[in-house]
């Protein structure tokens, strides 16, 4: 069977759900093709940093999801067991002042049924992408597995939204311009219950010595837990027991101590993390454009990864549709230019997540004595000012709004911003 459309979207994450809605809000169709049914996550991107938010609002999303959202107004890191950092979201300068819990299925089912409610998308699910459609040197679309057999969907213009391992990066050759950076830590995710006497409206990080934590309010009422493990170390984390685990634990939150010797009684209430950074130089080729992990996978620190699937669906949509109204003979050439002012638009702000991730990622792990206690100096000193926070804080959870503010706000960096 075949299909023809403007757009064939690969991948139904918050990016290309995210690409579809805004692509039908303008009037055009859309092909989504997504490899699972029924949108089960668990342990992905709950966290979305105020600038999704705004996203959201938006593309009128936020008021589907409002009632299922956590919103956040702390973030604590405590170093060695005392306070060192508490920030406080109220006091950025921006509309959209607080990230927010939200759980992928609710925000995934939001945004296919405002999609729905316009109309123009059709949904495939499951539908596997197996191949690329190609005339010439240009992608024409995808080859699909589907319950019912192989369809083709050919396409004007096909967008890889398939995320961290995109089969369309590697069907298109774009891999080839791929950097994998696999960091020096792999996450493992458990979820125990809220402690009573911690702040709900809280993002916590425990840094002990060279270990880190993140604790983090989830919509379920439970809480989030992200356990910092050296690269490839599960093996031997699971040879001394779950025991370990709980143990690794209490050194970071000893109050926590009694809930996961509860709750954490296999490793399949365990998740891994595996991670790294990919950094794909070029996010398109002729007929085909990367977006969201599949173009810039990002580590979990700061939540970044929802927020820029999102702000990249949202500037691509704008482009793709003025490139599809041009006219037939200049519509590939059109959609050539759209497609690099899309990356131009957005590297940038991913490039500066990506270094306050890895700038962060580096803090954490230092142990050696002096250096963790330069880390306790750093963000005491970063606690103490308020405008050193927005300065060095803005760029991750805001870098959307703080560009509408001050057209990106990247002046010369403090000691104390070159650290964080
Ligand atoms: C355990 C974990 C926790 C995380 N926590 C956070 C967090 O708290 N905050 C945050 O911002 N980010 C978090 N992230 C990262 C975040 O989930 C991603 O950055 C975000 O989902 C990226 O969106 P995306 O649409 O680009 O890709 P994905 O969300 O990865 O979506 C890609 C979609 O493509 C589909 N797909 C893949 N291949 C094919 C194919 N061949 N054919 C059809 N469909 C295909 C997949 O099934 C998937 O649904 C977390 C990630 C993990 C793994």
């Amino acid at each position: 069977m075949t299909m023809t459309t403007e757009v064939c979207v690969v991948g139904g994450g918050p990016g290309g759900r995210a690409l579809a809605l805004a692509l039908v809000r303008l009037g055009h169709e859309v092909v989504l093709l997504e490899q699972r049914s029924g949108g089960a996550r668990a342990f992905r991107g709950e966290s979305v940093s105020p600038d999704g938010v705004r996203i959201l609002a938006g593309l009128d999303v936020l008021d589907r999801v409002r009632d299922d959202t956590h919103e956040v107004h702390r973030l604590e890191i405590s170093d060695g067991g005392a306070r060192v950092l508490d920030v406080r979201f109220e006091t950025f300068p921006y509309a959209y002042r607080h990230p927010v819990e939200l759980a992928q299925p609710v925000l995934l089912a939001a945004l296919a049924e405002a999609t729905a409610g316009h109309g123009g998308c059709t949904v495939l699910e499951p539908a596997s992408a197996v191949g690329l459609l190609r005339d010439g040197g240009a992608v024409r679309g995808v080859r699909a597995k589907t319950p019912e057999g192989t369809m083709e969907i050919r396409a004007e213009v096909t967008v890889g939204a398939d995320g961290r391992y995109s089969a369309v990066r590697r069907f298109s050759g774009l891999d080839h311009t791929a950097r994998r950076t696999p960091l020096e830590r792999d996450v493992v995710w458990l979820k125990l219950p809220f402690p009573d006497a911690w702040d709900r409206r809280a993002y916590r990080v425990r840094i002990s010595s060279g270990r880190h934590g993140l604790f983090l309010p989830s919509t379920d009422g439970t809480l989030r837990v992200g356990l910092n493990i050296p690269k490839g170390g599960l093996r031997e984390l699971r040879a001394g027991g779950l025991e370990q685990l709980h143990a690794r634990l209490a050194e970071l939150a000893p109050e926590l101590r009694h809930e996961a010797a509860d709750t954490i009684r296999s490793w399949s209430d365990t998740h891994l993390l595996d991670i790294f950074t990919t950094d794909v130089r070029r996010w398109s080729a002729p007929g085909v454009v990367l977006i969201g992990d599949a173009a810039h996978t990002l580590s979990p620190i700061l939540g970044q990864g929802v927020n820029h699937a999102l702000a990249d669906a949202v500037a691509l949509a704008p482009l793709l549709a003025s490139a599809l109204e041009a006219p037939r003979s200049a519509r590939a050439a059109a959609l050539g230019t759209a497609v690099a002012a899309f990356q131009q638009e957005r590297e940038a702000p991913v490039r500066r997540s990506r270094g306050l991730q890895l700038r962060q990622e580096r803090m954490f792990s230092l142990s050696a004595p002096p250096a963790a206690a330069l880390r306790r100096t750093v963000y005491r000193a970063l606690n103490a000012s308020p405008a050193l926070q927005r300065r060095v804080l803005a760029p991750a959870y805001f870098p959307g709004q703080q560009a509408r503010a001050d057209g990106g706000g990247t002046g010369t960096k403090t000691s104390t911003e070159q650290l964080t």
